[in-house]
């Protein structure tokens, strides 16, 4: 049975409309389900009996549950088990600016990046957009606060999930709905090239970040399969294609790994291939794990190449680490549930 979290507002004016409603009946529902946070259909005291009656029939209205949490000052860490029995994880980090929320948007990931968590568990299936809607609803209930960020760094990737992406998108971006900024909301892919020329053509005003980890082909194709398909030479172009079409700056994300990919050599080679482009480079603290051999950058190299970069004219920020105590690395704490059985 499909959830009633599935339903973008257009998509539910549709579903009243066919069912011969009025489709303001979908504003009031999105009303019930979004401001006023109900759980249950009969809760819904504006609507009419039998359209309940009706709703129920055609829709669940579960939300997921909490199946482990791990707390810490600025960071809070959920695994959650779906209808299935699957698990997903979303990390909620609070910031000097709001409340970030990092959803997953696949069970595992078929992406097979060198250093990822994620990726040992092959991609089993797609969140529906349910399933991303509902990591917000069960956090804000849980903490009782307000998430003003979504990124979409979690488990899976985003542009392997792409229609319901969107429709997740379009249900929190609506101001009926969760009512999140497009400013507020990031989508991270690996670079799938013809998803990031779709997504450029629908002009949502989401940020886009793109996982970039090496400054050329040799060393991109060890970290991350997904450059052979989609090399830098047809990357970078189609970037700088979105960032003339959207006018947007483009994040990169640079994972530091010791001795792999932060030499003076790679901060140089990074700043010749982004020079010109719209964007700025997230340096990001490796997040060790007991599964693969990459270290860690040490701190004065991250500072660094955070310096070549600058001196390279490249905007640069580092970002805050967040989590390590509470196994925040994309799908450690799944993977660590499932080693504990
Ligand atoms: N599939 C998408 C989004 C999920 S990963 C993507 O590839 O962008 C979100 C970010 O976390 C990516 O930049 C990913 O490369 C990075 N990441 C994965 N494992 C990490 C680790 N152990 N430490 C730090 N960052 C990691």
């Amino acid at each position: 049975m499909k959830s009633i979290y599935d339903y973008p507002l257009k998509k539910l004016e549709t579903y009243f409309e066919t069912h011969g409603e009025k489709k303001f009946k979908a504003t009031q529902v999105f009303d019930w389900l979004y401001k006023k946070r109900v759980r249950r259909f009969d809760d819904m005291r504006n609507i009419k009996k039998e359209v309940i009656e009706t709703l129920k029939s055609d829709f669940s209205m579960e939300p997921l549950t909490i199946i482990e949490k791990l707390e810490d000052i600025d960071v809070c860490k959920y695994l959650f088990s779906l209808e299935d029995g699957n698990k997903i994880e979303a990390v909620l980090m609070r910031h000097d600016y709001g409340n970030s929320l990092c959803v997953s948007t696949q069970v595992g990931c078929n992406m097979g990046c060198a250093f990822c968590e994620s990726g040992r568990l092959k991609k089993v299936r797609n969140l529906e957009p349910s399933e991303m809607v509902l990591q917000i609803l069960a956090i804000e209930e849980d903490l009782q606060i307000r998430i003003t960020h979504v990124v979409l760094m979690g488990i899976g990737e985003p542009f392997d999930n792409y229609e319901n992406v969107m429709d997740f998108i379009d249900i929190i971006n609506d101001p009926k709905g969760i009512e999140l900024g497009a400013r507020h909301i990031t989508i991270s892919t690996c670079g799938i090239v013809p998803k990031i020329k779709a997504f450029m053509e629908e002009g949502r005003g989401v940020n886009l970040a793109i996982s970039l980890h090496a400054p050329n082909n040799r060393l991109r194709s060890r970290l991350m399969s997904i450059n052979k398909a989609y090399p830098l030479e047809v990357l970078i172009p189609t970037l700088k294609e979105y960032v003339d079409k959207t006018h947007r700056r483009l994040t990169f994300e640079y994972i530091l790994l010791k001795d792999v990919n932060d030499t003076m050599e790679c901060a140089d080679e990074l700043s010749k291939l982004l020079r010109g482009i719209n964007c700025y480079v997230n340096l990001i603290p490796y997040n060790e794990t007991s599964h693969f051999e990459f270290k860690k950058t040490r701190k004065e190299d991250v500072l660094k190449f955070y310096d070549r970069l600058k001196k390279n004219k490249i905007n640069v920020t580092i970002r805050k680490e967040f989590g390590s105590k509470v196994m925040a690395a994309c799908g450690q704490l799944r993977s660590h549930h499932e080693e504990g059985k």
